[in-house]
């Protein structure tokens, strides 16, 4: 079960904060995997007073806490996203956009390969780069976040 947002700042011993809870909210109604500037470009669109700086600082402090997961891209471009349960991404390398993917299998062999070099694994996360072929539906997860 995924926790509330008050859960979230609760459990990561931060005061939830209106400036701090427009970030959360902005990027868990986003459907993309915004970079820093998007997300102020939308924030600020719901409160006028935010400024770049303070969505700036808001994101790596929510990030330490383990509330928002950024996303070190192969383009060089960092992303965002609400930490919730793993998954993987599939990038489309003509219009960046990222599709998101689960798979047990996948999961499997990726333990077993840990295993066999004496580890448990503690996060795993793939990064597909791809090139669309043809109009084949991408059928990828949209992840509920609440
Ligand atoms: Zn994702």
């Amino acid at each position: 079960m995924s926790l509330t947002i008050e859960e979230k700042f609760q459990n990561a011993n931060i005061r939830l904060t209106p400036q701090r809870a427009l970030i959360v909210e902005t990027l868990a109604e986003s459907t993309d995997h915004p970079d820093a500037d998007a997300i102020y470009r939308r924030a600020l669109k719901k409160d006028s007073s935010v400024s770049v700086a303070t969505t700036y600082r808001t994101l790596s402090l929510l990030e330490e806490a383990g509330i928002l997961r950024k996303l070190n891209m192969q383009d060089g471009k960092a992303r965002f996203e609400i930490e919730r349960e793993d998954h993987n991404h599939l990038v489309d390398k003509e219009n960046g956009r990222i599709h998101e993917f689960k798979n047990d299998e996948l999961n499997n062999l990726i333990a077993k390969i840990a295993g066999e070099m004496g580890y448990d694994i503690v996060n795993a996360r793939v990064e597909v780069v791809g090139k669309k072929r043809g109009d084949t539906e991408c059928g990828c997860i949209q992840i509920n976040v609440y």
